[in-house]
C-alpha cells in the first residue's frame, strides 16, 4: 500500500456531523444538541422500499468511493505520476456524480444525500485510518476501510439539505424524498423550540436499529439560562459495578445509586434464545422470529443502561455546583482484570457514557467538573485515618483499616476520597478544608462552549496540581499497594 502521505490528500471535511466546532463556529448564545425519536415504518410498501433503497443508496456510494481510492492507490503504485483523486468529500462526490450515470444508472430513485453519506462515511473511515496510522489518533489501532456487506452495514441515511421538519402535530415527521413518518414518540420537545425560532435543524439522520427506525436530529438551540443547583456544594462521585455511583456531599450524606446491569438480567433468556437461533435454518421464519427476539433483548438491554446514566448525571448536575470522579481507565479495566464475568460487568455498568454526559450537563448548569487523577488510588486509601485499608478478598466490598481493624465501606470511603481530592484525603481529618483545584478561567462554565459535545475531556475542569508521588513512593496503578510506608 502506498504511503498516504504520498497521495495529495486533504483533510476531508466529511466529518461536519461528528464535530461542528472545526467546520462552523457555535454561535454566541446556542449550543449544539441532538434529538432522536422513534418512528414507525410506514404502512406504504413502497414508502418502506423507498427507505431501504437509500441505505442501499449509502452502502453503494460508500463502496463505489472505496474502490476508487483503492484503484487510485494501486496506480499509484505502478505509475507515481498519476492523478489521484483527493480523499476528500467535494472530490470524491465530484467524481461519483460525473460517472453515476454508468455506475449506478438508478441514482435518480434516491435523494443525492444518499450518495452523499456514503461518500463522506469513507472519507472520515480514510481520516481515521490516517490519523491512527501517523499517531495522531489515540486508542486502538484503526485498520484501512473495507467494503460494507449488505448484512453488516449499518443501515442509514443522513440529510442535510431539503425539507427537514418536525410538524406542529408533534408526531409527523418530514424528511426529503422519503416523505412524512410517524413518530412513536412526542417531538413536543424539538417542535416547541423550532416553533419559536430557539432550535436550528442543521441534519437529521434516519436509521434502522434492532429492525426499527430512528430519526436522530442535531440542532442548534438557543443556550437556556438553567438554574443553578438549589442545594450546590462539592461531591465526590465513586462509579462502580455494585453500585452504578455511591455519591458524598460535603456534608456527608451518602446517596447510592443501584446499577440496573441490563445485560446480566437478561442473560438466561439470551442464552436460550440464542440456541434456539443456532438450531433453527438461516433465512427460515423461526430463525428470523429468534433473531428478532435476541433483538428485542439488546434493545431493551441498551435502553436500560442509557436512561440509569441520564437519570444519574442530570440529578448530579441540578443537585451539585462540583461534581468530583475518577479518571476511570476502563479499556484496562474491560482487557485484562480477573474474570470474564467482571469484565462483562464492566461494559454492562457503561461507566463510559457518564463522564460526557456529566461534562455537557455540568455546563450547562454552570457547575464544574473535576476528574481525579489516574493513579489516585480512592478505594485504597482510609479517608481520615490514613492508612492502606487491607482487602479481605479481591475486590470485596468491605475492607479493613491497617491500624484500628474496623471495616469501612469501600465505596463510600472512595467517594469521600475523591470529594476532598487533590487535598491530602490521606491525612486531613473527616470533612477537613479541603483546597478546591484552581479551575482555569473559560473552561467548564459559558453555556455554549462546549456543550453537547460528546467528547470526553471537553468543559471538564482539571486541576493543575496533580499529586505527585513523593520521593521514594512508586507510582503505582490503582488497585495495588501505593502507600506502604506511610
Ligand atoms: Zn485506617
Amino acid at each position: 500500500m502506498v504511503d498516504p502521505a504520498a497521495t495529495d490528500a486533504a483533510v476531508s471535511p466529511g466529518e461536519k456531523k461528528r464535530s461542528p466546532r472545526k467546520t462552523f463556529g457555535i454561535p454566541e448564545g446556542w449550543i449544539a444538541r441532538g434529538f432522536v425519536f422513534e418512528v414507525a415504518w410506514p404502512d406504504d410498501p413502497e414508502a418502506v422500499a423507498r427507505i431501504r433503497s437509500h441505505f442501499g443508496g449509502r452502502r453503494f456510494a460508500y463502496n463505489w468511493a472505496l474502490a476508487q481510492v483503492k484503484a487510485d492507490l494501486d496506480a499509484k503504485k505502478l505509475d507515481p505520476a498519476h492523478a489521484s483523486v483527493p480523499w476528500n468529500l467535494y472530490a470524491l462526490r465530484k467524481r461519483f456524480n460525473a460517472e453515476k450515470a454508468t455506475a449506478a444508472p438508478w441514482w435518480q430513485e434516491n435523494s443525492k444525500e444518499a450518495y452523499s453519506t456514503g461518500i463522506a462515511d469513507l472519507c472520515v473511515a480514510l481520516k481515521n485510518w490516517k490519523d491512527s496510522k501517523s499517531g495522531a489518533r489515540k486508542g486502538r489501532k484503526v485498520g484501512f476501510p473495507r467494503c460494507r456487506s449488505k448484512r453488516k452495514d449499518q443501515a442509514r441515511v443522513r440529510f442535510t439539505t431539503g425539507v427537514i421538519r418536525v410538524e406542529p402535530d408533534r408526531r409527523t415527521i418530514t424528511l426529503p424524498v422519503v416523505g412524512t413518518l410517524h413518530s412513536l414518540e412526542s417531538t413536543r420537545c424539538l417542535e416547541r423550540l423550532a416553533a419559536t425560532g430557539k432550535a436550528r435543524i442543521l441534519s437529521a439522520t434516519l436509521s434502522e436499529r434492532w429492525g426499527r427506525l430512528f430519526v436522530s436530529f442535531s440542532c442548534l438551540v438557543a443556550a437556556h439560562p438553567y438554574q443553578a443547583p438549589t442545594k450546590g456544594g462539592r461531591a465526590g462521585v465513586d462509579l462502580g459495578m455494585r453500585m452504578l455511583a455511591t455519591v458524598v456531599d460535603d456534608a456527608g450524606t451518602i446517596t447510592e445509586v443501584p446499577n440496573p446491569a441490563p445485560l446480566r438480567a437478561t442473560l438466561t433468556p439470551r442464552r436460550r434464545v440464542g440456541r434456539q437461533m443456532s438450531r433453527r435454518i438461516p433465512g427460515s421464519i423461526g430463525h428470523r422470529a429468534a433473531k428478532a427476539k435476541l433483538a428485542r433483548l439488546d434493545r431493551r438491554v441498551v435502553h436500560l443502561r442509557r436512561e440509569a446514566a441520564h437519570q444519574l448525571t442530570s440529578w448530579l448536575a441540578g443537585t451539585y455546583s462540583e461534581v468530583v470522579i475518577e479518571d476511570l481507565d476502563l479499556a484496562a479495566m474491560k482487557r485484562s482484570m480477573g474474570r470474564r464475568a467482571f469484565r462483562r460487568s464492566v461494559s454492562d455498568a457503561a461507566l463510559g457514557q457518564i463522564r460526557p454526559q456529566l461534562t455537557y450537563k455540568m455546563a450547562w448548569r454552570g457547575g464544574a467538573l473535576t476528574i481525579a487523577d489516574r493513579w489516585f488510588a480512592s478505594s485504597q486509601i482510609h479517608h481520615g485515618c490514613g492508612c492502606r485499608l487491607v482487602e479481605p478478598k479481591k475486590l470485596a466490598k468491605q475492607l479493613v483499616c491497617a491500624t484500628t481493624g474496623e471495616l469501612v465501606d469501600r465505596d463510600s470511603n472512595a467517594a469521600r476520597n475523591l470529594r476532598d481530592w487533590p487535598g491530602d484525603a490521606s491525612c486531613s481529618s473527616v470533612g477537613a478544608a479541603a483546597p478546591k483545584p484552581s479551575s482555569p478561567a473559560g473552561s467548564g462554565g459559558g453555556l455554549g462552549s462546549d456543550a453537547g459535545a460528546s467528547d470526553a475531556g471537553g468543559g471538564s475542569v482539571r486541576p493543575l496540581q496533580s499529586r505527585k508521588a513523593a520521593p521514594g513512593e512508586a507510582r503505582t496503578r490503582k488497585g495495588t499497594p501505593r502507600r506502604g510506608a506511610a
